[in-house]
């Protein structure tokens, strides 16, 4: 029997795998392989919460082949060398991987691919994280979409997910070759601040498919409207499995469209749409592979942002701002290794805005603590909120943060469930207690800046660079 590598990076699952079903559609026997190279991500290697969860994911996927009779391979190293060790080791004919699409790693994989081809190996790679490949929709003009809504309209003409794939029961056994040992990797934190975390999560396929079906049996009815209120599970919370490649979009998409009738089609076009934002920031990243650095809107480099003071940068990072919403947001963050959109939208607006910060602060921290982690959703999140990037809000548009927890958290029991300091206030001072003269033992007595003046500052900042057009 002749073998294929089924090299593994960031599509951490069996069913809808398109190299494993290549692999076995072509008559080989799948090598299942994942190599540790993280160096080789650029600026933007995998921070410590995405590292625990790779843990997890890595070790629930060797189970999971373990069980259908085959292995996963564990190396670590400079990818190519990897994979030419790999090939001399095993025989191999054929390499196969799904896509990955951040620069970095893009550029690595087009060189192995050229060179492994040339050797006279069967090489192909596979698209196995989005509906639509970020080079295939494309404006009247041939270039890359700016806007969502034209973007998401163009999808939506061309829609044509693949059905998906159930990886067979059984897999041929592979060659028994040397690996490392996953602890080798030393993914997990030291010390382990993560345990708490795993009462949220099940990394890994048979977590992504449990937080599907909860999602389909649950959240789903309602979503269009409950998925702005941070007090009570609205959203599928599918981010990091779809991050990792635990499951398919296009899985996602069909156990909806399974679910759909007339009650809840709405729900569901809310929740597809959220899908379609998330293949419009991988469009965005490979069109402009520098955003995950630089501002999209050149303007923006003469934007005076201001330097935050490190007592500043820890308030912000550690829930200690004084803002309730804010920080209860931001404990959420370092609890949980998650953080509900709208809250997300509500601390990045605080410190870009009201503080005035450089968006790449929030993008660094967020890139450390969050699960789902990832290049195109965290760049176009902060550049969104930033109003430097891609159908950005308006830098103008400054959300009032208890505004927006009065109308979004409107019994504050998201901020109470966060910030239990101010439990013993009556709701309607939770959200702003200086602003009742109330001082809460323990907690910031006043906030971190002042509203209106941060506002002013930031509006004022924002002024002056556009006069300088
Ligand atoms: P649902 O509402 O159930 O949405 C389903 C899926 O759609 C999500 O899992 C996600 O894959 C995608 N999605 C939803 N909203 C967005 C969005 N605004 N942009 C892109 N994709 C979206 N998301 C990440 O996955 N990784 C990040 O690093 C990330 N950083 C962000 C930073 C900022 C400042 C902001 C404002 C948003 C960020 N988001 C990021 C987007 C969004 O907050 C999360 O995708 C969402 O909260 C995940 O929860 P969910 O799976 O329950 O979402």
């Amino acid at each position: 029997m002749t073998h294929a590598l089924v090299w593994l990076r960031r599509d951490l699952r069996l069913d809808d795998q398109p190299a494993l079903r290549a692999a076995l559609e072509a008559g080989h026997v799948p090598l299942p392989l994942y190599i540790h190279a993280p160096d080789e991500e650029g600026a933007w290697a995998p921070g410590a919460a995405s590292n625990a969860w790779l843990h997890h994911s890595l070790q629930a996927l060797r189970e999971e082949l373990r069980s259908r009779g085959s292995e996963l391979l564990l190396r670590r190293g400079d990818s190519e060398r990897v994979l030419q060790e790999v090939i001399a080791q095993s025989g191999v004919q054929a390499v196969y991987w799904t896509r990955k699409y951040e620069p970095a790693t893009q550029s690595r994989d087009a060189r192995i691919k050229r060179r492994l081809r040339e050797q006279g190996l069967d090489c192909e790679s596979f698209n196995g994280a989005l509906l639509f490949e970020p080079w295939e929709l494309a404006t009247k003009q041939g270039g890359p979409y700016k806007v969502f809504t034209p973007f998401w309209r163009a999808a939506l003409a061309q829609w044509r997910a693949p059905a998906p794939w159930d990886a067979p029961a059984r897999l041929p056994p592979p060659a028994a070759l040397p690996g490392d040992d996953l602890e080798a990797f030393g993914l997990l934190p030291s010390p382990r601040w993560d345990p708490g975390f795993w009462a949220h999560w099940q990394p890994g396929e048979a977590g992504a498919r449990s937080m599907l079906e909860a999602f389909t049996d649950g959240a789903l009815r309602g979503y269009r409207e409950q998925r702005d209120l941070p007090d009570r599970t609205g959203t599928s919370r599918l981010s990091p499995h779809l991050h990792f490649g635990e499951i398919a979009p296009w899985r996602v998409c069909a156990a909806l469209a399974d679910e759909r009738n007339a009650a809840n089609a709405a729900d569901i076009d809310a929740f597809v749409r959220q899908l379609g934002w998330r293949e419009f920031a991988y469009h965005l990243l490979h069109h402009f592979p520098r955003t995950p650095d630089h501002n999209l809107d050149a303007r923006f480099d003469r934007f005076p942002w201001a330097k935050l003071s490190p007592a500043d940068r820890k308030a912000w990072q550690r829930g200690r701002t004084g803002i309730p919403i804010v920080d209860a947001g931001m404990r959420e963050l370092w609890a949980t290794g998650y953080m509900h959109n709208r809250v997300r939208m509500i601390v990045a607006s605080v410190l870009v805005k009201h503080l005035r910060a450089h968006w790449l602060e929030g993008a660094r921290w967020f890139w450390d603590t969050l699960v789902d982690a990832d290049l195109a959703n965290n760049t176009l999140g902060w550049q969104w909120v930033a109003g430097s990037g891609a159908d950005a809000a308006p830098y103008f548009r400054v959300f009032n943060p208890v505004a927006q927890a009065r109308r979004f958290d409107p019994q504050a029991r998201y901020i109470t469930r966060w910030v239990p300091e101010l439990a013993a206030l009556p709701v309607p001072q939770r959200f702003a207690p200086w602003e009742h003269g109330i001082v809460v033992s323990g907690y910031p007595s006043q906030p971190l800046v002042d509203l209106a003046e941060g506002r002013k500052q930031a509006l004022d900042a924002y002024a002056a660079m556009r006069t300088a057009d």
